[in-house]
């Protein structure tokens, strides 16, 4: 039977009607509105519907880039949208006629590479998605991670820098603002600032007012010192938390997701570096080996309808 995940992004709503075996029968992406709950809500109505024309569904996942509650009903809290203790499950329930849950989005774009993308090999993988924020998922021995209260794996707000920069979820020094998205365009724009081998970037900035994501992208591609020197810094802080994280839950696998991801070996090479640099028990402790998902855009929706069918499947025989 087939299921549908949504996919919430910061700049884009991304849905599938979805197979058992992941296959994507039919897509749609529109545009977000911005961090508005209830237009996000809107949105995501009229996509399942639209979405579940004439099909029989199970279930609806929805992927939501926030701490979700164990029952997979609430955003206690998203550090980069408007949500506070949000009843998003009730109140898409009561407009949509499908049983519908709540995930985390790194964690249902995990779920599906473990299942259906890079980790499909693996026992025990982390994924950490390099986007607006860093998303994290924990598969341990086959299974994904909740934790006590539904927000285990949010290992961007691992914090890596005591007293460091303040991050959304309210904290310090959190990975999320050493090794994001947003990160990595405020280290570019230092550089920038700083002369030298940002002249590029600060050219690229000046011709548009602002540095994006798709500039930094694109002199990166070029070969910039100063753009690739940017995203060497936040491999080596993905890969120092890499490395702390091996201690904690030793995966055999890291898989690197999220827009920034498309770097490739760009941004997994300087991630291994300093995962190796600071790999406790070195030399003695196997390595993990570092991948970029496979599932790419797709991963959150793949995931999360997958998470649904999971969900039935536990409503209909509950152990
Ligand atoms: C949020 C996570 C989310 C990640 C990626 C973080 O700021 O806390 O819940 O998975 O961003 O979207
Ligand atoms: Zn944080």
């Amino acid at each position: 039977m087939h299921a549908i995940g949504i996919d919430i992004g910061g700049t884009k709503i991304a849905g599938a009607l979805v197979d058992d075996d992941g296959t994507i029968i039919r897509a749609d992406r529109q545009p977000s509105p911005a961090t508005d709950p209830g237009q996000i809500e809107d949105v995501v109505v009229a996509m399942v519907t639209a979405l579940a024309e004439g099909e029989d569904v199970t279930g609806v996942g929805v992927a939501a880039a926030g701490f979700i509650d164990a029952a997979g009903s609430t955003v206690y809290y998203a550090p980069n949208i408007n949500w506070r203790n949000e009843p998003f499950k009730d109140k898409l329930e009561a407009r949509l006629p499908f049983p519908v849950v709540i995930e985390n989005d790194a964690n249902a774009a995990g779920w599906a590479e473990f299942r259906f993308g890079a980790g499909r090999d693996a026992t025990d993988m982390v994924m950490l998605t390099i986007g607006t924020g860093v998303g994290g998922a924990v598969v341990a021995d086959g299974t994904l991670l909740r934790g006590g209260f539904g927000s285990g794996g949010e290992l961007g707000h691992l914090r890596l820098v005591p007293g460091g920069l303040p991050c959304g979820c309210g904290a310090h020094g959190c990975l999320e603002q050493y090794g994001s998205g947003r990160a990595l365009l405020r280290i570019a724009g230092e550089l920038a600032d700083a002369g030298g081998i940002g002249l590029p970037l600060a050219a690229a900035r000046d011709a548009s007012g602002t540095l994006t994501g798709a500039e930094v992208g694109r002199l990166i591609m070029e070969g910039d010192q100063g753009a690739v020197s940017a995203l060497r810094q936040l491999g080596a802080a993905l890969g120092q938390a890499a490395a702390s994280l091996g201690a904690v839950l030793d995966p055999q696998l890291f898989v690197i997701g999220g827009g920034v991801a498309d770097a490739g070996d760009l941004l997994l090479d300087p991630i291994r570096q300093a995962y190796l640099e600071h790999l406790p028990a070195r030399g003695y402790h196997p390595e993990a080996r570092f991948a970029i998902a496979e599932l790419v855009n797709d991963a959150g929706v793949v995931g999360a309808a997958d998470l649904a069918r999971v969900h039935a499947a536990k409503r209909l025989s509950p152990a």
